[in-house]
Formats: C-alpha cells, structure tokens, sequence
C-alpha cells in the first residue's frame, strides 16, 4: 500500500488473490521463502509516456500512454491495450496483476502485462483516432515484439484502433511481425473466433458451472450489461445456447426488451452507428430504456456483467439475489465488487470470477499467435472447438483446485490458487531475476 498509493483497483485485485492463498503458502513454504508473492506484487517494467497528436482542428492534444510488463515467468507478456478516459496507473496495474492469473490459467505459454492510455476515441473522427494510435505506437514500438510483448484490445480498442497500431509498428520496424499484436482483423493476420471469442467463452463457462448444478443456459432468463465486444458475443452465445436475453447496457443507462434482445438491431447501433443505448428503443418497440438507476434491478436467472470494473456493487447483489439468481459469471474484469462476490457466495450462487470467466479472450489470442507462428489459419469450427476445450479446461482445474483445498464449488480460491500455483512454480524455477 505504501508504495503505490492512491492505486486502489491495483489494491483491490491483489488483496483479492492474496485472500484466496492461505491454504497453498501453508502447504508449500518455498513459496513465502523466496518471496514470490512480493515479486509478483512488483511489475517487471513499467513504461509511461507522453503521446502528442493533432486534432481535426489543429491543437495539439496530449494524451498519457501505459504499457505494465508484469510478468514474462510463463511467456511473453500478454494483455490489452484499453483506451477510456479513467485510465491511470492504478487501473493498468489491476488489469496486469489480473491478466499473469488468467494467463496462467489457460494452460498457455503467456505472461501478464496491460496497458492503454486515457485517450477517448468516442467521438473522434477516424483520422483523429489513426493520428492518435500513430503517435502512442511510435513510442510503444520499442518494447513490443512477439516473443517480448504482445498486446491486443480492450475497452475502447477494437478492430480499427488495431489496424492503426498495426499499420504504424509495421512501417516504423520494416516487419510484418504478424504475431506482435492479436485481435488483428481477418484480412491481416487476425484469427476467426477472436472477437467472438471472450463473450462465447463466458458463457461457455457459465455453462458448465450450471452443469454441476444439472442445469443449463437453455430456457434461463440472462441480464447482461456493456453494449461491446465482450457483451455482444455473449447475448449471441447464450441466444444460441437459448437463453433469453432481456438486457443490455453503456454509460448512458439500460436497456430492458422483454422481448428478448435483437442481436441485429443491437450490432447496428452499436458496430455500425457507434450510436447510445437509447437509439436501439426508437428501433424496437418491446424495449424500454431507463437513464438511471441499474440493469441489476432487472429479475434474471444468470446475470453476465460485461461492462467494466465495480460497476455491480453490493446492493446490485442483493437486488439479484432477491429476484433469484442463480448464477454470475464476469465477463468483464473485477466487475463485482468485493462485498457482492462475498454476498453471492454466502448464498451459494454460482460465480465465476473474470480471471476465469472471460480467459477465452486471452486463450484464443495464445491460438492466434499459433496461427501466426505457423502461417496457417484455422476454420471457425476448429477454432471454436478450441476454445471450447480451453474453457472446459480452465473450469475443471478451477472446480478440482477448489476442492482439493477443501472449498468445493468455491471458483474464486480455485482459479487464484491454481494460477497462482503455474506461475509461481516458474518464477522458482527462474531462480532471483
Ligand atoms: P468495449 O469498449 O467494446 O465495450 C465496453 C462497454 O462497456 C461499452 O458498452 C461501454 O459503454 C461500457 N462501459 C465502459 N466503461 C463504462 C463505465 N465506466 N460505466 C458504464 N459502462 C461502461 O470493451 P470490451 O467489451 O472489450 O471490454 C469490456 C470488459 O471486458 C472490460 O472490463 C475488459 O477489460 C473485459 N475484457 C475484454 C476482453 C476482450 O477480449 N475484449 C478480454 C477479457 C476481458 P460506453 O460505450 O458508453 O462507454
């Protein structure tokens, strides 16, 4: 606390992994003897520089760029780029810490590292989002590299933000380095099944957990909040899985359609228009839009926040436990906050912590770079299965950790323990580095 002060996402993410280690520090002590926790707690590189750029109508805008290199213990450091306007250390460093558990939980070769900047690309013109992902790739170029740093999207890096910072590390470094980011589009070097991949993979998850229970995504009524990449790949899978889907959301308020969200009306807004919430009502008459208040109010059986970090806090947790439900999974990062994870729990509803929940994303960026390495692309089928097999995977080692530490159907322990576990064993076998 004392030497990142005022960071308290970055606090936040680590007393929760930290909270669930007692028992694997109590079973192996080599663990505190060489100081593992310190030295993950410490990034390995942290990198802040000043991003100028010019606007459309010519001042000059400074913005402030991030890349956290937290952990090359598994592989090289892996993580998005988030470009939103709340964006300081203390979130890069949640986000980093987060990214080296999750990784490490997907049973592949990559580290931990995140970055981004407090740029706002909604409401930029194209040029001005090309001229700003430029001027942040020319300083960021210098540490990236696909056996170094590979980055890939976050909030408010998609697609277009990609291309920019392809196009410049391209030009400045005379490589077509195709594996130095993933996400990329399909047309140069980017892997079907990536931008579906992190909202399939939570309901994949969710899925799974329900299983445990002998129930499934079929006939549940699901709330999900966020209107991106991440929120409208998970309605498409849990539609086709075939849930009813009655909710989505942004920073402008919530949507309800009791009639069940219209994947097509809602891509339209929100890929083709980059319009609000509010202009998917005028398109559909069952919906309503409410400015205020929270999509937690809404009655659902599995509730999927996709949005962002803390934004479903206590109370929402009461709310939703009141109406029922049954089962939580986070395809955001720490969109709970810790009161309500605890709530949840105490109530023995299922919950599926994000390092777990939306490690699809991560996963198929690890296939993405496969794909890369060998100059092969792979079907929408194959790539799918493979994801799915990695979401099977990342739940039957998190529901086996959490009972063989005496906690069953505890994923939060599971997956902190068993991410903890792979990538603490490196850092030994790494030796004081
Ligand atoms: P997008 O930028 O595509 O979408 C973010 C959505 O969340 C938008 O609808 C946005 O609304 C809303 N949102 C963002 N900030 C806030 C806020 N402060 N209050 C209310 N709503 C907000 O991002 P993604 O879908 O990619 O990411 C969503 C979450 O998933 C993040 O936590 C991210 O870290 C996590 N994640 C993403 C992965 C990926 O592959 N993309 C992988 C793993 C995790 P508005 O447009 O109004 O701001």
């Amino acid at each position: 606390l004392r030497r990142n002060p005022g960071e308290q996402e970055f606090h936040q993410a680590v007393r929760e992994v930290f909270d669930s280690l007692g028992p694997v520090l109590r079973k192996n002590p080599r663990y505190t003897e060489a100081a593992v926790l310190e030295r993950l707690c410490e990034p390995e590189r942290q990198i802040i520089f000043r991003v100028p750029w010019v606007d459309d109508a010519g001042r000059v805008q400074i913005n402030r760029g991030f890349r956290v290199e937290y952990s090359s213990a598994l592989g090289p450091y892996k993580g998005g780029l988030r470009f939103h306007p709340s964006v300081y250390l203390g979130i890069v460093k949640f986000l980093g810490f987060e990214q080296i558990f999750k990784n490490a939980l997907t049973g592949m070769p990559i580290g931990g590292g995140k970055g981004g900047s407090d740029f706002d690309p909604r409401g930029r013109s194209d040029g001005e989002v090309m001229r700003f992902c430029q001027s942040f790739m020319t300083e960021m170029y210098r540490h990236l590299g696909e056996y170094t740093d590979v980055p890939a999207g976050d909030i408010g890096v998609g697609a277009r933000e990609l291309g920019y910072l392809f196009g410049q590390y391209k030009r400045i470094t005379n490589r077509y380095e195709s594996g130095v980011l993933t996400g990329k589009g399909l047309t140069w070097g980017g892997s079907l099944v990536r931008t579906e991949a992190t909202g399939y993979g939570t309901v994949m998850f969710t899925e799974q957990m329900l299983l445990t229970r002998g129930l499934a995504m079929d006939g549940m009524r699901v709330s999900v909040s966020g209107a991106g990449n991440v929120a409208i790949h998970a309605v498409e899978k849990a539609q086709a899985l075939g849930a009813h889907v009655v909710t989505f959301s942004d920073s402008s308020g919530y949507v309800v359609d009791e009639g069940g969200v219209d994947l097509a009306v809602l891509r339209e807004v929100k890929e083709v228009r980059r319009g609000r919430a509010e202009d998917y009502v005028a398109l559909r008459p069952t919906a309503t839009f409410v400015a205020r208040g929270s999509v937690w109010d809404v009655p659902a059986d599995v509730a999927l926040p996709c949005a962002t970090q803390n934004e479903l806090s206590g109370d929402d947790a009461k709310t939703l436990l009141g109406n029922g439900v049954r089962a939580v999974a986070e395809g955001a990062n720490m969109p709970c906050t810790p009161d309500a994870v605890a709530l949840f729990q105490d109530a023995g509803v299922l919950f599926g912590p994000g390092k777990a929940a939306n490690a699809g994303g991560v996963a198929t960026s690890a296939l993405e770079m496969q794909q890369n390495a060998s100059r092969d692309s792979w079907t929408f089928e194959h790539t799918e299965e493979r994801l799915a097999e990695i979401m099977v995977g990342i739940h039957d080692r998190c529901a086996r950790t959490a009972e063989e530490y005496g906690s069953p159907g505890d994923y939060v322990l599971g997956a902190n323990i068993a991410g903890f576990q792979r990538v603490a064993d490196a850092v030994l076998a790494l030796g004081v580095i």
